[in-house]
């Protein structure tokens, strides 16, 4: 079986940073895997910007190696022939005239992916207006960071607005084309079952994790000017839980989505308690680095891991925790979002029979992206009525397996929704906003608490700190452990 595919009209695509990391791990082989698929036709043409001294012969070997592990397709030789390759330092005034005869005027579709440093994103734009380059099917594609508080994100949205309308800006976070992530959609609005439950009457609390085993790695110096706070819960948390905790929008359009998780943003109580926030930076040990050794900055004081209290201040949520914990070199690489039901408001069983565990609907993102739903069943057999809980599994790669299907990579779905003029999986200006808003505040709780973050373990759950924040609730975090076929 073959997925349903609609292919869309050769466009060009211009790739700020073609020879960087991202570009090479992730947007050329997303772009590749939709070429095989059939949804990107012949005469799409993608044209590489960087500083390095290469032909467009040069660009296409370095491009055959980025996509060298897909060695079972043979559409290879295709793929290369879109790819074209301009030689510029974006800083500068040459180039520009090049890339501007490249793209013609033939009024199609073009998308300029900015997968360069943060401090480009003005440059570049300026640039490209300045070159001619904008028509009204242009579109914009800015990654993150976007802004680093309030502040520096509404001067880039400022800018950005002064040169592109905001229809043309497309501002990516790459959680929200995971195939869980617009499941999660599904399940709360194409699905009766959920909604009459999904309210702070039936709902505990709301557990958000996004876990990584992996230390700062190479990217120490970025890291340390940013930390957890504002490199993963201003953008990819936050998104997650307006995605849980939004009203249903009139309509699965754009607007009418990002004017709803809007709101979810605009109604997230100030955080007031500074035992709210719980900041953590890794130890070392069993041949790993510290974090202030990987970072290479002994007076760090940012933090590698981050837990949060939140309240959602409306009528829906009222008096319902939302935790939010983040944090690298942890026990697992884990990502997902639990939504812990109160428990049954009277138990029939005698106490042998054993607790009745609250039933949990687990959002996993990765790996293994998938939903499970824990509920309470008599144990099978013959020893009486005993309760024990149990797993309602699906996990999306298996049923798609089934169907002869294969998860697609996000980037895959972004890119495309960029050329098809689809924003509902982009950040809309006012969002971006509205999360540094809330996050600026836990920055400066943060910064306030004396002493360094919470040291903890690597490999851990993260320091014991974050544990007090639910046991203070009288709650438990939901443990962080790896599948059977995680890798790491
Ligand atoms: P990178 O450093 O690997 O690549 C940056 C590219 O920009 C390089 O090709 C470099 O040559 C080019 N460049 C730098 N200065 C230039 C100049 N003056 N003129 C022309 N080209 C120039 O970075 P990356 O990891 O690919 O990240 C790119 C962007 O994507 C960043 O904004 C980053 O925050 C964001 N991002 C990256 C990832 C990832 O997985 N790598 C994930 C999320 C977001």
């Amino acid at each position: 079986m073959v997925g349903r595919v609609i292919p869309v009209e050769p466009f060009d695509l211009v790739v700020f940073g073609g020879t960087g990391d991202l570009a090479q791990r992730k947007l050329l082989p997303a772009l590749y895997h939709r070429m095989c698929a059939g949804q990107i036709l012949p005469g799409t043409r993608i044209i590489a910007i960087g500083r390095r001294d290469i032909d467009v012969d040069g660009y296409r070997a370095l491009a055959a190696g980025a996509l060298q592990e897909f060695a079972s397709e043979d559409r290879k030789g295709d793929f290369l022939a879109m790819l074209d390759y301009v030689k510029m330092d974006v800083t500068g005034g040459e180039g520009w005239p090049t890339l501007a005869s490249r793209l013609g005027d033939d009024g199609r579709v073009r998308a300029f992916y900015l997968s360069v440093a943060p401090h480009l994103f003005v440059p570049v734009s300026e640039r490209l207006v300045a070159a001619g380059c904008r028509t009204p099917g242009t579109r914009l594609v800015v990654e993150k960071p976007q802004g680093s508080d309030f502040v520096s994100a509404e001067t880039l949205n400022r800018t950005l607005a002064s040169l592109f309308g905001e229809r043309q800006v497309y501002r990516i976070d790459h959680y929200l084309g995971k195939e869980t992530v617009q499941n999660l959609m599904a399940l709360r609005f194409a699905n009766a079952l959920f909604e009459p439950i999904w309210n702070a009457r039936h709902v505990d609390h709301v557990q958000i994790t996004v876990a990584e085993r992996i230390g700062v790695e190479g990217r120490g110096a970025y890291y340390d000017q940013t930390g957890a706070l504002r490199d993963m819960v201003q953008n990819h948390l936050l998104q997650l839980l307006c995605l849980i905790a939004m009203e249903p929008p009139a309509t699965f359009n754009a607007d009418a989505v990002r004017d709803e998780k809007l709101k979810v943003l605009l109604s997230l109580a100030p955080l007031e308690n500074p035992a709210d926030v719980v900041c953590g930076r890794y130890l070392g040990g069993d041949g790993m680095g510290s974090y202030l050794e990987d970072v290479g900055n002994p007076e760090s004081r940012s933090e590698s891991f981050v837990a949060l209290r939140a309240e959602i201040a409306n009528w829906r949520w009222n008096g319902t925790p939302f935790y939010l914990r983040t944090g690298k070199r942890l026990r697992a690489r884990m990502s997902e979002i639990a939504v812990v039901f109160k428990d049954a408001p009277h138990s029939i069983f005698p106490p042998a029979a054993g607790a009745m565990a609250p039933n949990v609907l687990a959002i996993r993102l990765q790996p293994d992206e998938g939903i499970t739903l824990g509920l309470t069943i008599k144990e099978p057999g013959p020893g009486g009525m005993r309760l024990i809980g149990t797993p309602l599994d699906m996990t999306f790669a298996d049923t798609l397996e089934r169907q002869g299907l294969t998860m697609p990579d996000a980037y895959e779905r972004l890119v495309l929704d960029v050329i098809r003029g689809d924003q509902t999986l982009f950040m809309r200006r006012d969002e971006v906003e509205a999360a540094w808003r809330w996050i600026d505040r836990a920055v400066a709780i943060a910064g306030n608490t004396p002493g360094p973050p919470h040291a903890y373990e690597s490999l851990s759950a993260g320091p014991e700190e974050a544990l007090m924040l639910v046991h203070r609730d009288g709650r438990r975090w939901r443990p962080i452990m790896a599948r059977a076929s995680d890798e790491q």
